[in-house]
């Protein structure tokens, strides 16, 4: 059975198709710049090179009939036609309170998401237009839903309530709701089936750190809290965001600099986090290049970055009354062990002993805790649409 996966943003689509006999990529890509000048595809095969087709792509649905054109082609597609596609699995950032898990979509599946869009104003919009298109050009297959918000609406009331009136809750749903969730479940039954026993007898924490990072304490399979929050600006110092901070230094600087509520937003999610740091960059390569040569601030902001992710382990062990393992995934937890060494550094009255050969590896499954470390230590790459492409697999199979 194949299953095509689709992350469709504002002015990009991401996409993968999966033969789901054996869970094997066929063919994956991203069309980019939609809507904007030098738009184009980029299609791979397999393992083969990237072919890039450019293309005017004015909207999303010129888009999403390119990727099908590539996927059919007679030199380098992967199908004979579309109708070899038994479901289509949409990733979406927002399903507020109303999903805890996958969902095949109709029509109050279309409702829901569009009430959440108040929540998430910039992801849902695409993320609903994507659905739309993909449903119009796809009539007769299923298309499902795999939500970021669904894997954490397990969390208990004590964990994602603020410490606001009630009111606000009862109105607006402000509350904690966390993101990343098909990541973080991903990754955690991995570690599970690393560590050869049931997930349901296990503490672990997540860590995923890529550009947007969070933490999740999943316990016994189920997450039970996470460092992202109503949006994604809470908890983790991030490339651009600026994670945790005492809400009164909002309004502060609305009134010292004149700030609207716009360009404090714009401040705190684009030009804060690492980058607002070392003045350098958002990326980790080049604050490690730059803080080698000398830069303090690029090494301050990457000691800050460390920092906020130990403690926010210690707090998940406390959460759960201990720990099992620790995971770390996406672009900075696979590839840097420097920072998987500097987030450890210090727990080790927790239990955590890593192994410094081990940990010198990059984007592949491995346990590099030192063999007598009560707390494991584990490096596991994600695959967000994997896992959306087995969501998908499972509610279009009943
Ligand atoms: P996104 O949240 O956009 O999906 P990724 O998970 O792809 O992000 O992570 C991207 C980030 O990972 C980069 O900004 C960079 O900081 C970090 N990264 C990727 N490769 C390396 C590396 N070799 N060393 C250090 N950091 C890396």
């Amino acid at each position: 059975m194949k299953v095509l996966v689709i992350n469709c943003g504002s002015s990009s689509l991401k996409y993968q198709v999966f033969d789901m006999t054996t869970e094997t990529v066929l063919a994956k890509g991203i069309v980019e710049r939609i809507g904007i000048d030098g738009s184009f595809l980029k299609y791979r095969r397999g393992d083969e090179d990237n072919i890039t087709i450019e293309a005017e792509i004015p909207n999303h649905e010129v888009a999403i009939k390119l990727v099908f054109d590539a996927l059919t082609h007679e030199a380098y597609g992967v199908l004979r036609s579309m109708d070899e596609i038994a479901a289509v699995g949409h990733r979406v950032v927002h399903a507020g309170e109303k999903y805890a898990s996958s969902v095949v979509i109709d029509d109050d599946v279309m409702a829901a998401l569009r009430e959440c869009i108040d929540l998430a104003p910039l992801h849902n919009p695409p993320n609903i237009m994507g659905i739309e298109v993909a449903q119009k050009l796809m009539p007769n297959v299923k298309h499902v839903g795999v939500f970021d918000t669904a894997f954490h609406q397990t969390m208990p009331d004590y964990a994602y309530m603020y410490a606001l009136p009630y009111e606000y809750y009862e109105k607006h749903k402000v509350r904690r709701y966390g993101f990343h969730g098909t990541s973080h479940k991903y990754v955690s039954q991995r570690a599970a089936a690393m560590l050869g026993r049931p997930i349901e007898e296990l503490k672990i924490i997540t860590c995923h750190l890529g550009n947007g990072a969070s933490v999740t304490a999943v316990k016994g399979g189920k997450s039970v809290d996470t460092s992202m929050g109503f949006t994604p600006l809470e908890g983790l110092i991030m490339g651009t965001r600026s994670g945790d901070l005492d809400p009164a230094v909002v309004t502060f600087l609305q009134e010292k600099e004149g700030f609207s509520s716009e360009q404090v937003n714009n401040l705190l999610n684009k030009k804060s986090g690492v980058l607002g740091i070392s003045g350098v960059s958002s990326d980790f390569r080049s604050l490690e290049e730059a803080s080698d040569a000398g830069n303090e601030r690029a090494a301050l902001a990457m000691e800050m970055f460390a920092y906020r992710v130990r403690k926010y382990i210690g707090a998940y062990a406390a959460a759960m009354g201990g720990v099992d393992a620790i995971v770390f995934t996406a672009g900075l937890g696979e590839n840097s062990a420097l920072m998987r060494e500097k987030i450890c550094a210090g727990l080790e009255f927790l239990g955590v002993k890593i192994d410094a050969e081990k940990n010198n590896v990059r984007g592949r499954e491995v346990d590099f805790s030192a063999a007598d470390a009560k707390v494991r230590t584990l490096l596991v790459p994600t695959n967000e649409e994997l896992m959306i492409a087995r969501d998908t697999l499972a509610l279009v199979r009943g």
